[in-house]
């Protein structure tokens, strides 16, 4: 898969900017607060159609202007295809492939990104809903289906929640309709726990063997946090995680009528790194953790690879500087020189002649390209 241009119509403070990706490594260069970071969040946002910085696509229309469009060619199995997508102040969307509108599901499914920032880095330090997040997101790269799951869960469980908060304000609990609503939940989140076990089981495979090179001697074990499995986490038998999901939404009853709020679930899990078996947030040192988050993300682009047979691209947002020698060289000679590759630094000090040769370089000041 190759991006070929990128068009930003008043998107954050790109007025009107135009990239044609020449090489298959793009190095954008610019001081703080130019763009650099907005340009690899609208070629995320093409292919998840979301951004991973806020919810609100109301935020991406740049200050002064009413609506944000982007624009964009690419090649993907030797096919030429022009995605476009624009948003208004009052929340009016298109979404366009080759000039027809298309569904949000069939748009996403076009291009495949992975974003490595900065905060990235972070994510063994963050919050479970940081893991649940980028696990979501990943597997969804791979599965689009996922996301219907995902949205049906969130459905019932609001359902849910609205339906115990209104049996507290009359003080009577219609038991039959929490149990309706609790098979629905076990079921369709059980098939969620399933595909998130299944996608770590195969990353742990990609990323162990990444985070032992970069380490050397280190064993990097992944783990499915979730409170109803216990140690038997392991298991990856659908019927079985339904059936312990239903037994615990059973024993947490009073408290959920309590609280009004679904104590257990997907919604509730975490994800659990281990370095030679100590957990990782816990004991590992910054170095560590970044050596996961590495090896995580370089896998990502390997799953996508393996699954779809389509290389995705993958974008850089400032991270070399966070990464010492060891690890710098790493990401940059991991990199194939098929993959598509678009990095954004302040300046060109950190990349050796070797690898400049071949990237083509853009320098970015407020929001507008210069060759
Ligand atoms: P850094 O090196 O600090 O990460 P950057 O080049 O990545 O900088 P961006 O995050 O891309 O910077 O942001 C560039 C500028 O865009 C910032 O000054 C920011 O205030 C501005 N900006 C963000 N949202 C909007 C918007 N909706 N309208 C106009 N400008 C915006
Ligand atoms: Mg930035």
């Amino acid at each position: 898969m190759k991006l070929k241009n990128l068009h930003l119509n008043f998107y954050r403070n790109c007025e009107d900017l135009k990239l044609d990706f020449d090489k298959s490594k793009m190095l954008i260069i610019g001081k703080n607060a130019q763009g650099k970071t907005n340009i690899l969040e609208s070629i995320y946002f093409l292919s998840n159609l979301k951004s991973p910085r806020t919810s609100n696509n109301q935020e991406l229309i740049n200050f002064e202007k009413e609506y944000f469009k982007i624009d964009a060619n690419l090649v993907k199995s030797n096919t030429d295809i022009e995605l476009s997508f624009s948003y208004t102040k009052d929340k009016k969307r298109e979404i366009k492939i080759n000039g027809v509108k298309s569904t949000i599901k069939d748009f996403k499914s076009v291009l495949k990104t992975v974003l490595f920032s900065t905060s990235d880095l972070m994510l063994l330090r963050g919050t479970p809903q940081d893991r649940r997040d980028w696990l979501d997101i990943a597997i969804s790269q791979i599965y689009p289906a996922y996301d219907d799951r995902l949205s049906k869960y969130e459905k019932i469980r609001t359902q849910k929640n609205n339906f115990l908060k209104e049996c507290a304000k009359i003080g009577k609990i219609n038991e039959t309709l929490l149990d309706v609503f609790n098979e629905q939940l076990s079921i369709t989140g059980s098939n969620i726990i399933y595909i998130r076990k299944k996608y770590l089981r195969e990353i742990e495979k990609f990323s162990a063997a990444k985070h032992q090179i970069i380490s050397e001697t280190e064993n990097l074990t992944i783990r499915y946090d979730c409170s109803f499995l216990g140690s038997n986490n392991k298991v990856e038998d659908i019927e079985y995680i339904q059936e312990k999901f239903k037994e615990s939404l059973g024993q947490r009853k009073d408290e959920e009528v309590r609280r009004c709020q679904s104590c257990v679930g997907p919604h509730r899990d975490d994800i659990i790194f281990y370095i030679n078996n100590q957990e990782a947030t816990k004991f590992a040192s910054q170095g560590q953790q970044r050596t996961v988050v590495l090896s995580l993300k370089l896998s990502e682009l390997d799953i996508i690879t393996d699954k779809t047979g389509e290389e995705p691209i993958l974008l850089l947002d400032d991270v070399l500087a966070e990464l010492d020698d060891v690890r710098q060289n790493y990401l940059l000679k991991s990199i194939n020189s098929n993959t598509q590759t678009v990095i954004t630094s302040v300046d060109t000090i950190l990349f050796e002649e070797e690898f400049l040769k071949d990237v083509q370089i853009c320098k970015i000041e407020n929001g507008q390209i210069y060759k």
